[in-house]
């Protein structure tokens, strides 16, 4: 969603922090069979009755927990050129446009679109979990929110995690594959081990379905940045990912597909349920 010329002046080496995440999966409770139960005292032409057993009832994984998913850009934004340009708090002083259009595939299928459809079929992931999932817009039809609203609904929401996500636009024909930033240096204690842990567990999660992380920024599918106005103000682990590059003839075709949509989506919640539940 930026330019290539941006990011490398704002490049900030990213700290070998990594946490190990693999190995953290929610067991899953294994369905009792029914018993089948016959009196003693029954006549014998009586039908044996089958009772299912009282059984504890496991609560789901997420019990509740809030998640915070920020679809990036809006599909009203590119018209409304005045209101995404104004000027809105960014962190650390600085002040930045209140959105952006986003990029999109050469043949035109728009980052606001992918990150509306990848956000949706997260959210389906997450709440069949039974976590309450919120997203920072109703819709891909409207302006923004600004980023700076962006940050404050994970924040309102006192958010468990907060995943930001976007596809990037490269120029670059050979640079491919997904990353995932957080704020460094960090502005506050969720900024810190939180938010990095966030952002290993999606990486992890995305190399785990076999996604391969970027070539052309970061370290090992990680950024850490301190220049992005939506992890700058976040008070909440917070993670963004870019989930390829729109430009690059592969990543486009796996964003365009349903079917690789979905493998994203799939691993972005799992990536979160890794780190809510390590
Ligand atoms: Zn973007």
């Amino acid at each position: 969603m930026r330019s290539v010329l941006a990011r490398r002046l704002s490049l900030v080496a990213v700290a070998a922090a990594a946490v190990a995440m693999s190995g953290c999966q929610a067991a899953t409770p294994a369905a009792a069979p029914p018993t089948t139960t016959m009196s003693s005292a029954a006549p014998t032409t009586a039908p044996p009755t089958t009772t299912v057993p009282a059984t504890t009832t496991q609560p789901p994984t997420g019990h509740g927990q809030v998640i915070v998913l920020d679809p990036g850009h809006n599909g009203g934004n590119a018209s409304h050129p005045a209101q995404i340009n104004a000027q809105v708090p960014a962190g650390r002083g600085q002040s930045k446009a209140c959105d952006t259009t986003g990029t999109a595939t050469n043949a035109g299928y728009t980052e606001h679109a992918f990150t509306w459809d990848v956000a949706n079929r997260v959210q389906a992931d997450l709440t069949a979990k039974g976590y309450r999932v919120i997203l920072t817009r109703p819709n891909d039809t409207g302006v923004g929110p600004c980023v700076n609203d962006r940050a404050a609904i994970g924040n309102q929401a006192q958010a468990a995690a907060v995943v930001s996500i976007h596809g990037d636009g490269s120029t670059a024909a050979t640079a491919h594959g997904f990353h995932v930033e957080y704020a460094n240096p960090p502005l506050n204690a969720a900024q810190g081990t939180p938010s990095t842990a966030l952002a290993t567990a999606l990486r992890d999660s995305g190399r785990a379905a076999g996604f391969t992380t970027a070539n052309y920024l970061g370290t090992n599918g990680l950024f850490g940045r301190p220049d992005l106005a939506g992890l700058n103000l976040s008070t909440r682990p917070k993670a963004l990912i870019e989930c390829g590059n729109m430009r690059n003839a592969n990543d486009a075709a796996m964003m365009t597909s349903p079917t690789g949509r979905q493998q994203i989506a799939d691993f972005i919640a799992a990536g979160i349920i890794a780190y809510l539940t390590h």
